[in-house]
């Protein structure tokens, strides 16, 4: 079984062996779905001093019922053309929407921002115009979609904390238009892409 990792505290350098998940199929195992929403599939927590570790290991997140993949991915360019390769040629794969990730805590937004029913490339777009609006960089995750009128909840970290900023839903419908509007910006997101804060300041930076 090569389903383990071997892991080192943070804190107090302990070794640790942790049960790791290369893919996951929600469909199949949706407890797992669960667990990347909450952080919890990555993190460890020391057996010598009680520390929570997050874990770094590559995974390929698969909702079928979705037609969603993303692969939170350790940077590997020769692993990720291969997949993107192997992605590009497979009529099961038609339809879906590829993604890769460099992190947790976007993988955890991607999950988000597809079952919210949203588009990740409006919601970059989106994160881009708020951050014009309050003149200053800072590093939105889409957090939630909620109430009647569907406003669109980012948050930030903030001086020590997280922050939340609410924006209005008609930002969002705003972005998506534009996007429809502008078929060479889409046209870059077929196949396995990364869309991120680089990826929509190409167009708009
Ligand atoms: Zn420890």
């Amino acid at each position: 079984m090569d389903n383990q990792a071997n892991c080192t505290c943070s804190a107090c350098g302990a070794p640790y062996r942790m049960d790791i998940h290369p893919s996951i199929n929600v469909s199949k195992e949706p407890s797992l779905k669960a667990a990347v929403l909450d952080g919890s599939l990555f993190m460890w927590e020391c057996p010598q001093c009680g520390q929570k570790n997050l874990a770094r290991y590559t995974t390929l997140y698969h909702d079928p019922s979705q037609k969603l993949l993303i692969l939170l991915s350790d940077g590997n360019s020769k692993a990720e053309e291969a997949l993107a390769k192997a992605f590009s040629q497979s009529s099961e794969m038609e339809g879906y929407t590829a993604r890769f990730v460099d992190d947790v805590g976007t993988l955890m937004e991607k999950v988000k921002i597809f079952d919210a029913g949203l588009d990740d490339r409006a919601m970059e777009m989106c994160k881009y115009v708020t951050c014009m609006e309050m003149g200053k960089t800072l590093n939105f995750k889409f957090f939630r979609l909620d109430g009647a009128d569907g406003d669109i909840t980012l948050t930030y970290p903030g001086n020590g904390q997280m922050e939340m900023v609410n924006i209005g839903f008609n930002v969002y419908s705003d972005c998506e238009r534009i996007l429809a509007r502008n078929p060479s910006i889409t046209e870059g997101s077929t196949g396995f892409v990364r869309i991120d804060n680089r990826w929509i300041s190409q167009f708009l930076g």
